[in-house]
């Protein structure tokens, strides 16, 4: 899979704004973000969707849900914020590495658009 925009901004081939990164996971801001903070966290491993999620990669998944309030109090968002996944054609997933949005420093919407 060395042709995902996601793997090669992770890998540093294509330039990003980078928040954090580990062994494991690669977080960067958002190129068109929606809220005045919005960043998106992927695994280094290459993993389309949440859909394509195996058993083998639990331990990074939850690496990456423990992660959230490390890099959320690193962002500022203690007044809150949200995490989105977006996955298909309802979902409007449209590049196909498994990402979480993080959104915050403003009043989200409920239910969205
Ligand atoms: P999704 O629609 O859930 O697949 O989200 C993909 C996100 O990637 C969108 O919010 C885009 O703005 C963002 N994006 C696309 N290309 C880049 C890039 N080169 N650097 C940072 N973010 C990007
Ligand atoms: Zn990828």
């Amino acid at each position: 899979m060395d042709k995902c925009l996601f793997c090669m901004i992770a890998n540093k081939e294509i330039p990003s704004n980078t928040v954090y990164e580990d062994d494991l996971i690669y977080v960067f801001h958002d190129i068109d973000p929606q809220a005045p903070v919005h960043v998106l966290m992927v695994p280094k491993k290459h993993i389309s969707s949440t859909e394509t999620v195996q058993e083998e990669d639990a331990m990074l998944v939850a690496h990456m849900m423990l992660k959230l309030k490390e890099l959320t109090a690193l962002l500022g968002l203690e007044n809150g914020y949200r995490v989105v996944m977006n996955y298909g054609e309802d979902g409007l997933q449209t590049v196909p590495h498994l990402h979480m949005h993080i959104l915050g420093k403003r009043k989200l919407t409920w239910p969205p658009g």
